[in-house]
């Protein structure tokens, strides 16, 4: 999880301003409350020594107890302070220290977030005037000009030590070099397919010990990306000698997938889906890889066109279970038919499981899908708050919302709504609930 800022502070001290600023116009989400106010929005902003922060700008902190939604909306601000690892406290250098400053920052510090004091519109004559007023408040305080950008950088310097260190980031992994498993039945056909790429000139191939004694791993120099194949050894051996049980080559499937992040499922064309296959999917799925369906000796599909291979497709994306829009590959070891088509495949999908989904877009789909058909209420409507990539590989959002009992079939119409904005084809997602994060410490 992204470490995440908060900003608040009254209306018209310049946080929005100051969000864009520091996100630099990253698409943030607005989201109009009619009549009163923007909702929250999110966006990334990088730390100056790199690093990814969530930014979240609450909307209306008016502290206006008297009335009803008012009271609404700070509550969701209040929601983003405590999900906030530091927070941003914005006041108004020209207008001095007003009451409603004060309250808010009573409310952070009951909250026990830590934070600074950004004191806004410095390049006003006027500004300054409140300093010490300010310095009273007692955080550690920043000048800025939000709208002329001066003072940002005193500010990062200020808030980027009060927060965790950003994880990893993800551009390293994406150079490093792809695990792919190829499972599937024994005489599917996966030591036949294996020995034809390894023939293809575009592919070079060396062997390499795997993590097990005699597993031995294959890589794949393949148009400037790294393949590491596990156990090719295993499949190759098993091929030629042992058409013995079944269970075993499970268990041999089982050990590969743990170590790949793209699983290649061979299917037997003149066999179809077994309960064997299904096995091997549902665990694929499981433990979070991706898939490339390949349905082999296609040569021996009955020739009667397209039909017959978007019926098998369809098969067998429903009957393994896998996510909609898995790729199907159609390939014949025997002919070579589709075999060049396996590696672009697995790349593809190798991608989209280190897929970086932008905070900013990520809110607008998902909150879009959210008004268009919001979860079943309970004594109050459930609002979503925001959402935000927390890992890859596969891909993992954690959505902030008012509750974390979402129904099963309400998640995956999130999921759907977010396949629909993002290549994700063959890669499952998670979804993690978060009602708010909980204090340190
Ligand atoms: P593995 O156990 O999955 O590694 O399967 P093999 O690669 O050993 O293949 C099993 C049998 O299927 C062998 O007799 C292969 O010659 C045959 N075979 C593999 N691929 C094809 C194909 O695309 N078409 C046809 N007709 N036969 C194939």
């Amino acid at each position: 999880m992204p470490p995440t800022v908060a900003i608040v502070g009254r209306t018209n001290v310049g946080k929005s301003t100051l969000f864009n600023r520091l996100t630099r116009g990253r698409r943030a989400i607005t989201h109009d409350l009619p009549g009163v106010t923007r909702d929250r929005v999110a966006a990334d902003a990088r730390r100056p020594g790199g690093g990814r922060v969530v930014i979240v700008d609450t909307g209306g902190f008016e502290p206006d107890p008297e009335a009803a939604i008012p009271a609404m909306i700070r509550r969701q601000a209040l929601v983003a302070v405590e999900a906030a690892d530091a927070v941003v406290l914005v006041v108004d250098g020209a207008a001095g220290l007003v009451p409603g400053d004060e309250d808010l920052a009573e409310q952070v510090r009951r909250l026990d977030r830590p934070a600074i004091l950004a004191v806004n519109k410095t390049d006003r004559r006027d500004a300054e005037l409140g300093a010490v007023e300010f310095a009273a408040l007692g955080f550690p305080m920043v000048g800025l000009s939000a709208e002329h950008g001066r003072g940002i950088e005193a500010l990062w310097e200020l808030l980027d030590p009060l927060l965790p260190p950003s994880e990893e980031e993800e551009e390293q992994e994406t150079v490093r070099e792809l695990g792919v498993a190829i499972v599937g039945r024994p005489n599917a056909g996966k030591s036949s397919i294996l020995n034809r790429l390894f023939g293809e000139e575009r592919v070079l191939v060396s062997e390499v010990p795997g993590t097990t004694r005699d597993a031995v791993d294959t890589l794949l120099d393949y148009d400037g990306h790294r393949i590491r194949l596990i156990d090719t050894a295993g499949i190759r051996r098993r091929g030629k000698t042992e058409r013995g049980p079944e269970v075993l080559s499970v268990v041999m499937a089982r050990k590969a997938i743990e170590r790949a992040h793209v699983c290649i499922l061979v299917i037997d064309a003149a066999e179809g889906i077994t309960a064997q296959d299904a096995h091997v999917a549902g665990y694929v799925v499981d433990a979070g890889r991706a898939v490339v369906a390949v349905v082999n000796k296609a040569d021996l599909i009955p020739k009667d066109g397209p039909a017959a291979r978007r019926a098998i497709a369809e098969k067998v994306t429903q009957q393994l279970k896998f996510i909609k829009g898995t790729p199907v590959v159609f390939t014949s070891a025997l002919t070579g038919e589709g075999l060049d088509r396996i590696l672009p495949q697995v790349l593809t999908v190798g991608d989209a499981m280190a897929l970086r989904m932008g905070t900013g877009e990520l809110n607008r789909v998902l909150r879009a899908a959210w008004d268009r058909n919001p979860p079943p209420a309970g004594k109050r409507p459930h609002r979503l708050y925001y959402a935000t990539q927390i890992g890859s590989r596969p891909p993992r959002i954690a959505v902030f919302a008012s509750t974390t009992e979402l129904h099963f079939s309400y998640l995956r119409f999130l999921e759907n709504a977010v396949r629909e904005a993002f290549p994700l084809e063959g890669v499952p997602v998670r979804f993690i609930m978060k009602e708010k994060r909980g204090r340190r410490g």
